[in-house]
């Protein structure tokens, strides 16, 4: 039997309580109580106690992590015996997959189980920015409907849907989006003909003929601060933005100056540049929805996700095939 290896460095057999990972950022639960059952799991060991951490680097072989944790070239460095990181999210952008190539370090992530939830969100934020639900419920808790009706809100279905991203949850939210009778039209970096969307070679002109545009790209440099002022103005005075992709994205504080300037009608965002803090002036807009970066955290789809990052250490530790391991990193 040949027993595929993902690293340059073979894959030990060892006893899995010998297997020492690193948790490089604070967990989900559903993700770290399956790596104590499995492995010797020292919890942020490297940001707590400097020394500890440097008797136990030399025998660390796993790095977990979740979405945006940084995973750079210098805690890499520490790690001489790391194999693997198994990231707990689709996005890896806190991670340097050219430094742990480099080294022969694979990295792993979990996509498409959260394909429905961030979907769902992203339909939602719509739904909730353009027919102001938020607004609506606080109208009605704060006794005001008895003053008399809510100003008039903005239809969302038949309105044109702009995607920026159309991968594998920009094509979630497509399909969502069609039931609602949208016309729908993307970005991306490439065309892809066998979808039945309209291309835009750029984001500016697909903003300037879409009332809804949802943001969905992974993060990191090659999308930094993609939806900027010139973005925004040619989405224009009726326009929503929806950010669920990254706070990176979006120019943040372009879109706090077109959203007081009426450039654009509103925001729905789950994302922000600077998480957890959100700026006041944002806090402030009330033709805004904001949401805490819950575009997958849903007990079903996170446990999925932890499954599926687990299952990569336990497969790469057992010499298998990997479930997910990043497009960079696929053999
Ligand atoms: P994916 O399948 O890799 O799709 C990414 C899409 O973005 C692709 O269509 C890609 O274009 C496009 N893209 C990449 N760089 C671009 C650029 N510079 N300009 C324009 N388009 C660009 O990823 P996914 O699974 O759909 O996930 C997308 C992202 O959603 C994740 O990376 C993560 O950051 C974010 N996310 C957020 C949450 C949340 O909680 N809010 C949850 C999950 C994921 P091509 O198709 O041409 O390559």
């Amino acid at each position: 039997m040949t027993i595929e290896t993902h690293s340059r460095r073979t894959p030990r057999r060892t006893p899995v309580s010998d297997l020492h990972v690193l948790a490089a950022a604070r967990l989900s639960p559903l993700y770290s109580q399956q790596l104590q059952a499995a492995f010797t799991l020292h919890d942020r060991l490297h940001e707590t106690d400097a020394a500890a951490f440097a008797r136990v680097a030399p025998q660390i072989r796993a790095v977990a992590a979740q979405g945006e944790t940084r995973v750079n070239a210098e805690l890499m460095a520490q790690l001489p015996a790391l194999e693997i990181i198994a990231v707990m999210g689709v996005g890896y952008d806190g991670v340097d997959v050219a430094a742990a190539k480099a080294r022969g370090v694979v990295v792993t992530h979990t996509p498409n189980v959260l394909n429905d939830d961030v979907a769902d969100l992203a339909i939602g934020l719509m739904l909730s920015t353009a027919r102001q639900l938020p607004a609506a419920d606080r109208y009605v808790r704060a006794g005001q409907w008895s003053g008399g009706p809510m100003p008039l809100a903005r239809k969302m279905s038949g309105a044109r849907l702009g995607l920026v991203g159309m991968g594998r949850i920009g094509q979630a939210i497509a399909q969502r989006a069609a039931a609602f009778g949208m016309p729908i039209a993307y970005t991306a970096r490439h065309a892809k003909p066998e979808l039945p969307y309209a291309y835009l070679p750029s984001a500016a002109a697909l903003a300037a003929q879409s009332d809804f545009l949802v943001v969905i790209t992974p993060g990191g440099e090659g999308t930094r601060r993609l939806i900027d002022a010139e973005v925004l103005a040619a989405l224009g005075a009726k326009g929503i933005l929806i950010n669920v992709a990254r706070g990176s994205v979006v120019d943040e504080a372009a879109l706090i100056d077109a959203l007081e300037r009426g450039v654009i009608a509103g925001a729905g965002l789950d994302v922000f540049e600077n998480e957890p803090n959100v700026p006041e002036r944002l806090r402030n807009l009330p033709h805004v929805v904001l949401t805490p970066h819950i575009g997958s955290a849903t007990g079903q789809t996170r446990q999925a996700m932890a499954d599926l990052a687990v299952a990569n250490l336990a497969a790469h530790f057992a010499g298998r095939a990997l479930p997910s391991p990043v497009p960079e990193c696929r053999p």
